[in-house]
């Protein structure tokens, strides 16, 4: 299978190179030439497979051309190590919680897939990868986690020093091995800076083999389609699979890109809906046709502080860039913090079930648009003790840090302080690459 750029302007590459590459030579975003549809039978029979077993299926319509099945079947079932139950919260409202990984966060699962993947094109090679990685806090983790201890691969991450909350920073400062963190004296705009800036470095490039792991590789949004599998079997098993409707707390669009893969892949899902917080770029391109990027604005959902989300790419391909396609098929809401904390907060004085301020955003739109005899199941991206400080004062409680987390926030932090100079910083990778 080869993939294109959504640029056109620049050749089809294969999986490997499109892996490699991150971004297209013509700043475009890869998208897989075709999309096989599942057969009828087998979500029939979905609800009688495990999850390794329903994603090694997906997994080979996606990837099978271009890894044996063997190894694919290792990749998918070593990511997969953790379960996605579907928690029921409210009438026909349901949660797909994707914070039993290693980070407690959605994107383990992409991280973990992508550094399985990037380790198996690279098994023959001398040469090392190195991952550059900037990060606002939660991607630096799960990227972090999900490559540790694969061979032949690097992983720098760059973050703001005092930006990030001592939780997510002991998530990658304290793992050692082939992971180094560096702290940058500036914002998260310089790290993003600092590693565009080494990517186009061409004298460096020569000296090393750069990637990135963010959601516009292949390798990391695709296999979050897999999910989407496992909430549709999940609830099949409870009788609950007709007119379903799945929200996406979204803020680079790759997590709601790959269930929209799914549904072209056959998923019988009858619609999406993306909950925004404030910034409500997607939300306004659904009422008016015009997509017209804004800067982020800072909210309690931090990490959908989105102005300009890069999968848009990915899902006007997927429609033919067709407006209409697009809003006849998902639907936008978006919340302030003011409602985002009120959500949680009657949600979790109503029914108990502890919402993040993400999930708090997927929660509310189901509750507001859900349709007589439709069933909603929304993604909870992450565990509610990641965004402890937030979530305490808005219950006025004290949430369990799960052991999980813990365990990180016991070990020693370690990392290179570096300016914002990017001089500074190629200087650093210069001497790594000695
Ligand atoms: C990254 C993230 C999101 C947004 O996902 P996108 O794929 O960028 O739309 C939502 N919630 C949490 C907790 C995240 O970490």
């Amino acid at each position: 299978m080869k993939y294109y750029s959504t640029n056109h302007n620049s050749a089809k590459v294969t999986l490997r190179e499109a892996v490699l590459r991150g971004l297209a030579p013509d700043r475009g975003l890869y998208m897989p030439e075709r999309l096989e549809v599942m057969d009828k039978s087998f979500f029939a029979g979905i609800d009688s497979m495990t999850f390794q077993e329903m994603s090694f299926a997906a997994a080979q319509a996606l990837f099978g051309d271009d890894i044996l099945a063997d190894d694919l079947k290792r990749i998918v079932y070593d990511t997969l190590s953790f379960e996605t139950p579907v928690v029921k919260v409210d009438e026909n409202i349901y949660s797909l919680e994707l914070f039993h990984g290693p980070t407690l966060a959605f994107k383990d699962v992409g991280a973990r897939f992508m550094a399985r993947l990037l380790g198996y094109f690279n098994r023959e090679e001398k040469e090392l990868v190195n991952v550059l990685v900037a990060t606002s806090g939660d991607t630096g983790s799960a990227v972090a986690n999900g490559f540790l201890g694969v061979e032949g691969i690097h992983v720098y991450v760059l973050y703001p020093k005092g930006k990030v909350t001592p939780i997510q920073e002991c998530q990658f400062t304290t793992l050692g091995r082939n992971i180094t963190a560096l702290e940058i004296d500036g914002v998260f705009d310089d790290c993003q800076a600092l590693v565009k800036n080494a990517f186009m470095d061409a004298e460096l490039n020569k000296r090393m083999k750069l990637t990135s792991a963010n959601s516009i590789n292949v390798a990391r949004f695709l296999p979050q389609s897999f999910y989407y599998f496992n909430a549709y079997a999940q609830m099949k098993r409870i009788g609950k699979e007709r007119e379903l409707v799945i929200c996406v707390p979204s803020g680079n669009f790759g997590n709601i890109t790959a269930g929209l893969f799914a549904w072209f892949m056959g998923l019988p899902v009858k619609r999406f809906i993306a909950a925004n917080n404030a910034n409500d770029i997607f939300f306004n391109y659904l009422k008016t046709g015009i997509y017209s990027p804004k800067p982020s604005i800072q909210t309690l959902a931090n990490a959908m502080d989105v102005g300009d989300p890069s999968n848009f790419a990915r899902i006007l391909a997927l429609y033919n860039h067709s407006h209409k396609d697009i809003a006849g098929h998902i639907s936008g809401a978006a919340y302030s913090d003011e409602q985002i904390a009120q959500t949680l907060k009657e949600c979790y004085e109503r029914t108990g079930y502890l919402l993040d301020p993400h999930g708090a955003c997927g929660y509310r739109a189901l509750r507001e648009q859900l349709k007589a005899g439709e069933c909603g199941v929304f993604l909870e991206t992450a565990h509610p003790a990641k965004f402890k400080d937030s979530v305490d004062a808005i219950i006025g409680g004290d949430v369990e840090i799960p052991a999980r987390l813990q365990a990180f926030m016991k070990g020693v932090k370690q990392s290179v302080g570096l300016s914002s100079d990017y001089a500074d910083f190629r200087d650093f990778l210069f001497e790594e690459s000695k």
